[in-house]
């Protein structure tokens, strides 16, 4: 299905208006070539009635047959006709010779012209059908360069002419200084229509989106689908960085308003990146790339808005792509390890357990903290099996540990909120608890709010799945985010972990502090245990004793530790 009036002629009108002119030049050259080959013929046929040399007029008539062939090759149609009327010509006057003057020497002057017409007319007919099969070929051509250089759903320009007309403008540009923006367009949430209302739905938005924007842009403009549902606009006007700005505002605000496609109003918003030639790249290649990378900053930082291409954001999206490549390769070369963090009873010191808190000690880029390594792991989906094999590995290495020490220890795990919308995530931590043979009641998962955000029925219903084998669930980070109560008791929490941060303002003389009281209260009423994170010094420790804190975990007794040395310090423990 195509968009009528998309497909649009890029050529500008001042390179037409050369065309046209040069094609009348060549038609004037030609009338005037074979307005001298007819003179020629004609001197040439006067010649050859005078003469009484014989093989002088053989000669001419030789030359009359040239003529006539080349006219017909050269100027085809034109030329056919002008041969057969000349050689008409020359039997004409051959048969008043013959007749009227009784000159029967000129008789080859009649048989010739016959001979000759029949030759062309073969050679016209054999020619015309050349030419239909090279009039077949080059429509083909034509259609494979539309395949080439068209978007088959939308009609409108493709990657590789958006590339080439770049390519195009920048090599003018060596002539003569010329500036261009490119504006690289991708919808937010795209692949969410295509999957819910599937492809044919999809491909009608994807052609109402090409059709909105069409009608917004400037006619000098030419935009182009570069894949999926990214688009590039190229801007080929001079434009001030605001006024960028404000004409890709407008392109943003039309997008927001919703999409009326067959009985569904669907809503969306785009993320826009811009390049600008020759600031950001010196090929159409790097230009696009450099849109896109700036692109991508909007999409990671929230997305619907638009961001300038600059050379600090290409450093730190390099190294980012360097991490990420580094981090799919680490977990297959035991870079990555788990360390061990003990949590106490706050009245009676009595060690609880311990949090595992992955390491990547990269032989490449040092060690990387888990708040660099987490979202990037999040971001590119490696969460799912770098969050498969930290529960794993924790479950083995505390085994080992907890064997070796006399108390009852519970082993807390942290989990991601993508790991925890897994459809497979209870049958993953069942295949690891089976794996490793692990007493289910002494593992504690550790999610934070957002895994409510979306769906509290559906976090609840995976909470109850958990409890039900016997595993403790504790709510991570409790006042960084959200930080609603009213769901609180709709969900089966065993323990809250009080953030850092509250805790750190225990150190302080302010009524903020108070609020920590308040909410160990709160959370006994609720039947929920509470560990504070993060504890550091006394002063905290003091509080929280005297607010009946259960549990704490902090550097004030116990930084995280390696499983070597957690092992030679086991007997602290015990
Ligand atoms: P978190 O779950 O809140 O973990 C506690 C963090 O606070 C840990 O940082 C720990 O080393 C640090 N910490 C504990 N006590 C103190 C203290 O007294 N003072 C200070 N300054 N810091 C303290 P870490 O190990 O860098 O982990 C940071 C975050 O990365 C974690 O915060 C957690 O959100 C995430 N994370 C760590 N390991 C994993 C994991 O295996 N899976 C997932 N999904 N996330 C993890
Ligand atoms: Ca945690
Ligand atoms: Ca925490």
């Amino acid at each position: 299905m195509h968009i009528k009036g998309l497909k649009k002629n890029y050529n500008n009108i001042s390179q037409s208006k050369i065309v046209e002119y040069n094609s009348s030049i060549t038609l004037a050259v030609k009338f005037i070539i074979l307005l001298c080959f007819v003179i020629l013929y004609v001197i040439l046929l006067f010649i050859q009635f005078k003469t009484t040399n014989g093989s002088l007029a053989a000669i001419i008539s030789q030359v009359e047959v040239m003529i006539s062939i080349y006219l017909e090759i050269k100027f085809n149609k034109q030329g056919y006709i002008t041969a057969v009327l000349l050689n008409c010509t020359q039997c004409i006057t051959s048969i008043i010779h013959i007749i009227f003057l009784n000159r029967l020497d000129v008789m080859p002057g009649f048989v010739t012209p016959i001979c000759t017409i029949i030759i062309v007319s073969l050679l016209y007919n054999n020619i015309n059908q050349l030419n239909d099969k090279i009039a077949e070929i080059l429509s083909q051509k034509e259609k494979l360069n539309t395949l080439a250089y068209f978007d088959s759903l939308t009609g409108i320009p493709n990657r590789s002419m958006i590339l080439r007309k770049m390519q195009f403008i920048i090599n003018l540009s060596k002539l003569e200084n010329m500036r261009f923006v490119l504006v690289f367009i991708d919808l937010d949430d795209f692949k969410k229509i295509n999957d819910s209302l599937g492809h044919g739905t999809g491909d009608d938005f994807l052609l109402a989106v090409i059709s909105r924007i069409c009608s917004i842009i400037n006619k000098n403009d030419l935009i182009g689908r570069i894949g999926g549902d990214e688009f590039a606009l190229l801007i080929q006007r001079p434009l001030k960085n605001d006024e960028i700005i404000e004409y890709i505002e407008s392109i943003k605000t039309s997008l927001n308003q919703p999409f009326q496609i067959g009985n569904f109003v669907l809503n969306t918003s785009a993320s826009f990146g811009v390049s600008i030639f020759p600031d950001d790249g010196q090929t159409s290649d790097e230009l696009l790339k450099n849109a896109d990378m700036a692109m991508y900053k909007v999409k990671s930082s929230g997305k619907n808005d638009i961001n300038f291409f600059n050379k600090e954001l290409k450093e730190l999206i390099l190294k980012k792509i360097d991490l990420e490549n580094n981090l799919r390769s680490a977990q297959d070369y035991n870079e990555i390890y788990v360390v061990f963090q003990p949590q106490y009873t706050t009245n009676t010191k009595k060690l609880r357990g311990f949090e595992a808190l992955v390491r990547w000690q990269s032989p490449k880029l040092g060690l990387i903290n888990p708040d660099t390594m987490i979202p990037i792991a999040e971001e590119t989906g490696i969460i799912i099996s770098l969050g498969e094999w930290i529960l794993k590995n924790a479950c083995i290495k505390f085994k080992e540990i907890s064997s070796n020490l006399n108390a009852d220890v519970i082993l807390s795990v942290n989990i991601s909120t993508i790991q925890f919308m897994k459809p497979t995530f209870v049958d993953m931590v069942k295949k690891v608890l089976s794996e490793t043979d692990f007493d289910p009641c002494k593992l504690e998962l550790e999610v934070t709010e957002s895994v409510f955000i979306s769906s509290a029925e559906y976090a609840a219903r995976i909470f109850e799945k958990l409890k039900e084998i016997g595993i403790h669930i504790a709510l991570d980070d409790f006042g960084t985010g959200y930080s609603s109560l009213s769901y609180l008791h709709k969900l089966p929490i065993d323990i809250l972990k009080i953030d850092k941060s509250f805790i750190d303002e225990l150190n302080h003389y302010n009524t903020r502090k108070q609020i920590v009281g308040d909410l160990i209260n709160l959370m006994h009423k609720m039947n929920i245990a509470v560990v504070a994170e993060g504890v550091e010094t006394e002063k905290q420790l003091n509080y929280l004793n005297e607010h009946n804190c259960d549990f704490i975990q902090g550097f004030l007794w116990g930084k995280p530790l390696s499983e070597t040395e957690l092992k030679t310090s086991i007997s602290w423990f015990s």
